[in-house]
């Protein structure tokens, strides 16, 4: 049955999956400000004016010339009024008078300096103010965030608070980014029950589905997109029935941009997946040299990618961050494509004796000394749940590594955002 690719590296299976969802670029969608968050910006997005527009006060006092603070203090300035952000009458001010102003606010002309109200004293129509005061502070002068033409965030950026606020202040109300992809996820297994449901003698309630929808979640892939009318539960089950998953599959490459599966992927008497996607599609790999998580397959079913990922819970955790995110975020046109790793010192000793990428659940904190440090949690049985809720991170033990010392710099990979 192996006629495609396997036991493939974690590089190489990654850099195959970034081919195949750059040629499936999902089109750009215009959304309203509101709507983006969470997407991905299809294209630049210019300042079509300077920002700030106008020269204005960056602090609550007295806008002056200054020149007229040249010489050794105190200065004795004319109060001729006040300007409160938003004004937008014209204001100007001679030698010798200030105009008292808020933070915000225009500067008047003549003015290119501004006195904070801490260092003045009103007395009565004048303000006096007393030495050591700098020409030119707390003025911000036009184009001093950005200029007309600059990119204020950039095609590929996902947005997040930063950048929508950013967004908003060029003055659109509409954004264009890339179109989500229609994701359909299948849980397979006879052995599975949804919660709530009788338990049988041997079975066990399916757990793989809510992670998965949630971690697409955290993509930003919501479950009204996973459910035909929101009220289906955000996945399909399926029972171990080769012909059943058939359809299902085959239904699914109808509509969906991405299938992804979890179970019956290796070599079990009821795991059918690798044989039945050679049958309908093109398998691109099956089997990267990772753990958990070997026995990954990725496929096309027509113009739809299909992740068939094995069913271990710890399994499906690590080949979606590692794998399937990377993918979503290549069809997305996202600048930032793959695991997001960071570096930490390793607290405990690590050995292990295969020659696969290890991925270790592991807690990691920030210490006194200031540095991030990795603790492997004891028990690290793929099908073990718990050890993913006590841990918040992923260390990545390189294929050749077999032993590594305490203080080690490993790289590690975030379980949350
Ligand atoms: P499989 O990959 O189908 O051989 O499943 C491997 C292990 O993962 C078995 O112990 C399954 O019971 C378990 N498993 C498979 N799918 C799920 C799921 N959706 N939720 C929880 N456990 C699962
Ligand atoms: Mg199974």
């Amino acid at each position: 049955m192996n006629e495609f690719p396997t036991r493939l590296s974690v590089a190489q299976a990654q850099a195959c999956i970034a081919e195949q969802c750059a040629l499936r670029r999902l089109p750009a969608v215009t959304v309203a400000l509101q709507d983006a968050f969470a997407r991905v910006l299809a294209s630049n997005v210019l300042a079509l004016r300077n920002q700030p527009p106008f020269a204005n006060s960056a602090m609550d006092g007295f806008a002056v010339r200054g020149e007229d603070l040249a010489k050794p203090g105190p200065h004795r300035l004319r109060l001729i009024g006040t300007r409160l952000a938003g004004d937008g009458s014209t204001a100007q001010i001679s030698p010798g008078e200030c105009l008292r102003i808020t933070t915000g606010a225009p500067l008047p002309v003549g003015a290119d300096t501004v006195v904070i109200k801490e260092h003045c004293v009103v007395d009565a129509e004048f303000v006096v103010i007393g030495a050591g005061e700098t020409r030119g502070s707390h003025v911000r002068p036009p184009g001093e965030d950005f200029r007309t033409g600059d990119i204020v965030v950039g095609a590929g950026r996902r947005i997040h608070a930063a950048e929508l606020a950013a967004l908003a202040s060029t003055g659109f109300d509409e954004v264009s980014v890339s179109a989500l992809p229609r994701v359909r996820v299948m849980t397979t297994g006879d052995e599975l029950v949804m919660p709530g449901a009788e338990c049988g003698a041997a079975q066990i309630y399916n757990s793989n589905g809510f992670g998965l929808a949630a971690m697409l979640r955290s993509c930003g892939i919501g479950l009204d997109l996973l459910s035909a009318d929101g009220r289906e539960p955000a996945f399909t089950h399926l029972p171990d029935d080769r012909e059943r998953i058939r359809s299902a599959l085959l239904d699914a490459a109808n509509s969906a941009d991405l299938i992804i599966t979890s179970g019956g992927v290796s070599a079990g008497e009821a795991d059918f997946l690798p044989g039945l996607i050679a049958e309908i599609g093109r398998v691109h790999f099956w089997k990267v040299r990772m753990r958990p998580g070997m026995p990954i397959l990725f496929a096309e079913i027509g113009r739809t990618l299909v992740f068939c990922l094995p069913g271990n819970p710890v399994s499906t955790m690590a080949t979606f961050l590692c794998l399937v995110r990377p993918g979503l975020e290549a069809m997305q046109g996202a600048g930032i494509v793959g695991p997001r790793l960071l570096h930490a010192r390793l607290a405990t000793p690590i050995s292990k004796r295969h020659d696969r990428t290890e991925f270790m659940r592991a807690v990691s904190e920030v210490r006194d000394d200031g540095t991030l440090w990795a603790t492997p949690i004891a028990r690290q049985g793929s099908s073990m749940i718990r050890g993913l809720v006590e841990a918040n991170a992923l260390i990545v033990v390189p294929e050749q590594s077999r032993t590594l010392d305490v203080s080690s710099i490993v790289q590690i990979l975030p379980l949350t955002e």
